[in-house]
């Protein structure tokens, strides 16, 4: 896929000179990891089977539905990388600049990565709380249970459930209420592998400053692409590999 390199420029201008840099990151910065987006065409949402694996209800009544698709699901977690669009971004922060990020990512791969202040507005799969006692235990030590083909449970007999977001649960408050923030004070807001169609995070670069300039950097076309003042089609990993070594 062709990438302009007027857009790339302008791009790497941005991120010289913002000081305070928001970044909303979506599936497509985590599929080159080998995470696959679950709603793209043919995705795991298209299977109607599938359509309730994430619904809190279905799961409060038989979890063994979730967990049989986590079996299958977990071990691309734990095998997956970081990328070069995890790198870059935590390479900005290492370069002194005010980096945070808002991602629809469960996985943890910014964090990996070795940025610091990420805000998962749809919650994380790193960790996994116990629905009758609010224990939280970190997912990966559930995970030998998991892949046996038992659900996990915690010692007072609740089930764990990981700390995603479910459809029909709030999203996590003071994750959102950083997320925000975040975009409020940025001088730069960047937006990476998400097509922007899933509210309320889609609605997240709305809170920028006036003036402070929008970058799009995503395969399709988005929503905000008329707003932004720059948009870059392209390969996420090959751009953003380009911008960091410019920056
Ligand atoms: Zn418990």
């Amino acid at each position: 896929m062709a990438t302009s390199t007027t857009d790339t420029a302008q791009f790497v201008e941005l991120v010289k000179g913002a000081r305070h840099i928001a970044v909303l990151t979506g599936a497509g910065i985590s599929t080159p990891s080998g995470i696959p987006d679950f709603r793209s065409p043919g995705g795991f949402y298209s299977d109607q089977r599938n359509s309730n694996v994430f619904d809190i209800a279905s799961f409060r009544k038989d979890p063994s539905f979730f967990y049989d698709f986590a079996r299958r699901f977990y071990p691309l977690l734990v095998a997956a990388k970081p990328n070069e669009v995890h790198e870059a971004l935590a390479k900005w922060e290492r370069a002194g600049k005010d980096v945070r990020i808002a991602t629809q990512n469960i996985d943890d791969l910014h964090q990996r990565a070795g940025s610091t202040h990420v805000y998962p507005v749809h919650g994380t799969l790193a960790t996994s709380t116990c629905l009758s006692c609010g224990q939280r235990i970190e997912t990966r030590l559930l995970e030998a249970d998991v892949l046996s083909g038992f659900i996990p449970r915690c010692d007072c007999g609740g089930v764990f459930k990981p700390d995603i977001t479910f459809f029909g649960e709030l999203l996590p408050d003071r994750v959102w209420e950083g997320a925000k923030e975040a975009m409020s004070e940025a001088n730069l807001v960047v937006v990476l592998g998400t097509s922007l169609v899933v509210y309320p995070a889609a609605a997240l670069p709305d809170f920028r400053p006036s003036g402070a300039p929008l970058v799009i950097v995503n395969r399709e076309p988005t929503g905000l692409d008329r707003q932004a003042d720059v948009v870059v089609r392209g390969d996420l990993g090959v751009v953003m590999d380009r911008v960091s070594r410019l920056v």
